[in-house]
């Protein structure tokens, strides 16, 4: 599974971990999607992620 990550200045998603000549944040711990309102549709589309 790859890592996701989230930059931090301008928001969007990468696969380093740097962006914008800055560190990213990974996009993977629990909280990422905390009202898991996608967690049915990741179920049936596994390879997403
Ligand atoms: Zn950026």
């Amino acid at each position: 599974m790859k890592k996701i990550f989230i930059c931090i200045t301008c928001g969007k998603y990468t696969l380093k971990n740097e962006h914008c000549g800055k560190n990213t944040k990974t996009a993977h711990p629990p909280h990422f999607n905390p009202n898991d309102a996608y967690g049915k549709y990741r179920r049936k589309m596994k390879g997403i992620e």
